[in-house]
C-alpha cells in the first residue's frame, strides 16, 4: 500500500490516475498535482464519475525544486511519477533525492532552448540516487518504455546474441483534424524536426530530418510510409546491448501531417528561440502549442489502431533468425476506457506498470535505470493484463528493411 505523487495533469497524466486508480491495493493513495489546478480538477472529477474514486489534487511549479520539495514532506508519498515534461527531469529528481523518494518518467531531459535531447544529464545522476538507496526509472512509457522491455525480452528469451534493432511507431489512427500533435505539441514538433540518427557498426549516422522513408505492412493498420528518427531508446539500448551493431528507429507519418510541418517550418512557426512581439518575448514554437489542439481533445472522435513493435535480428545456437513483438492498441477502446486517445494510453499504463514493478519491489535497486536493465517477464505479464496484450512473431520472415 503506498501513496504516489503523479506530476503532470495533461493527456497522459490522466490515463496514469485512472489506471492507478483501479490497483488501490498498490496505489491506495492518489494525489496529482501540475501546473493548472483546473486540469487537475477535470481528471479529479472524471475518476470520481467513472470509477467512484476519490484523488487529492495540488498545484504546484515543477520548475521549481523547493515548490516540489515542500509537496513532497506534505503529502509523504513513495513515490514521484514525472507526467509533466522531459524540462522538469531534473527539478523533479532532485526533489526525490531531497525528500528521499522514488522518481519515474517517461521521456528524458531536454533543455529547453536547445532541441537536444539526451540520457547524459540524467545518468549523471547515478552515484546520488546509489548513495541514497534511491531508484529513479527511466522512460516508463512505450516508446521509450515498453520498446526497451520488448528488446530485453527477445535478447533473453529468443537469442544468444542480438545484432540488429528495428523500432516501429505506427499511429494508423484518424482524429479527423487537419493538424494536431498526439502528445504534447512543443515537445513532439522538437523530436521530429531534429536531424535524423542510427547506429551502426559502433558509430551514430546522421541523416537530413525524414530524408530516409519506407514503406511496411502494419498488421491491423495496412501499408504506411515510415521516416527513420533518431528516439532516446537507441541511446541507452546500444549501451545495454553492446552485441548491436544496428540500431534504427522508424515512425509512420501521413503526408497532410508533413506538409503542415514544412509550412510552419519555412515560415518559422517552430523556431525555439525569443522573437520580439508587441514589446514581449515570445517563442513561436510555444505560441503554436497554444493554438493547436489539445492532444487531449482529439480522444472523443479518434478512430483507428497504433501497432509499436520491435524487430530484432539475432543468433540462436549458431543459428541466425528474427523476432517481431508488437502491440495493437484501438484509440476508440481506449476512450471508452480511460477517455483518452491511444498515444496517451499506450504511455500512461507502462508509467502505471513501471510505477507498481517500484512499488511492489518486483524491480529493485539504488541508482538510474533505464528499462532494459530490469527483469522483463512482471512487466511483460502486466502489460497483458493491464490493457496493452502483445504478440511475439517468433521466425519472422518480414522483408528485410533498407538501408
Ligand atoms: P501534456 O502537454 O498534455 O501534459 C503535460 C502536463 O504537464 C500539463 O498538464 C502541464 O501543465 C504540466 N506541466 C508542464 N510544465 C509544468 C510545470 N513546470 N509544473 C507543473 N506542471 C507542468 O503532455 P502529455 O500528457 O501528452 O505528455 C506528458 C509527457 O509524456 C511528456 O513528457 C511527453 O514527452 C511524454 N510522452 C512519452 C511517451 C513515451 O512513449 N515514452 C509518448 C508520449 C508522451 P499545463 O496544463 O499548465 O500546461
Amino acid at each position: 500500500m503506498s501513496k504516489v505523487l503523479i506530476i503532470g495533469a495533461g493527456g497522459v497524466g490522466n490515463v496514469v490516475v485512472k489506471k492507478c486508480a483501479t490497483r488501490p491495493e498498490i496505489f491506495s493513495e492518489i494525489v496529482l498535482a501540475s501546473r493548472t489546478l483546473s486540469k487537475c480538477e477535470a481528471i479529479k472529477n472524471s475518476v470520481k464519475s467513472t470509477l467512484n474514486k476519490n484523488i487529492e489534487i495540488a498545484k504546484v511549479d515543477a520548475d521549481n525544486t523547493s515548490e516540489v520539495v515542500a509537496l513532497i514532506k506534505k503529502h509523504k508519498p513513495k513515490l514521484l511519477i514525472n507526467v509533466a515534461l522531459p524540462y522538469q527531469d531534473l527539478t523533479l529528481m532532485d526533489a526525490c533525492l531531497e525528500t528521499g523518494i522514488d522518481y519515474l518518467d517517461t521521456a528524458n531531459y531536454e533543455p529547453p532552448n536547445e532541441a537536444k535531447f539526451s540520457y547524459s544529464w540524467q545518468w549523471a545522476y547515478q552515484d546520488r540516487f546509489k548513495e541514497k538507496g534511491l531508484m529513479a526509472l527511466l522512460g516508463s512509457g512505450f516508446d521509450p518504455g515498453v520498446t526497451n522491455v520488448f528488446t530485453a525480452y527477445a535478447a533473453k528469451n529468443y537469442f544468444d546474441e542480438i545484432h540488429t534493432l528495428d523500432i516501429l511507431d505506427c499511429n494508423g489512427g484518424d482524429h479527423g483534424k487537419a493538424f494536431a500533435t498526439n502528445f504534447n505539441p512543443e515537445i513532439n514538433i522538437r523530436e521530429i524536426m531534429q536531424r535524423g540518427r542510427f547506429y551502426k557498426d559502433g558509430d551514430w549516422c546522421e541523416t537530413d530530418p525524414l530524408s530516409i522513408h519506407q514503406t511496411f505492412d502494419f498488421a491491423e493498420v495496412g501499408k504506411k510510409e515510415m521516416y527513420l528518427l533518431f528516439h532516446e531508446e537507441l541511446e541507452s539500448l546500444v549501451k545495454n546491448f553492446p552485441t548491436l551493431k544496428k540500431a534504427r528507429f522508424w515512425m509512420t507519418f501521413g503526408q497532410e501531417y508533413l506538409t503542415h510541418l514544412r509550412v510552419m517550418k519555412n515560415i518559422g512557426m517552430t523556431r525555439i528561440d525569443e522573437v520580439e512581439y508587441k514589446g514581449q518575448k515570445i517563442i513561436p514554437l510555444q505560441f503554436l502549442k497554444a493554438v493547436l489542439p489539445d492532444p487531449g481533445s482529439l480522444a472523443e472522435n479518434y478512430t483507428g489502431k497504433t501497432n509499436i513493435g520491435t524487430i530484432i535480428e539475432g543468433v540462436k545456437s549458431g543459428k541466425k533468425k528474427k523476432v517481431y513483438i508488437y502491440n495493437i492498441c484501438d484509440h476508440a477502446k481506449c476512450y471508452k476506457e480511460v477517455q483518452s486517445q491511444a498515444i496517451s494510453y499506450t504511455t500512461g499504463v507502462p508509467a502505471m506498470i513501471g510505477a507498481a514493478m517500484v512499488l511492489t519491489k518486483k524491480w529493485q535497486g539504488a541508482g538510474v535505470y533505464n528499462m532494459e536493465q530490469l527483469n522483463p517477464e512482471p512487466f511483460m505479464a502486466e502489460l497483458n493484463q493491464y490493457g496493452l496484450p502483445w504478440k511475439v512473431i517468433d521466425n519472422y520472415n518480414g522483408v528485410s528493411l533498407d538501408t
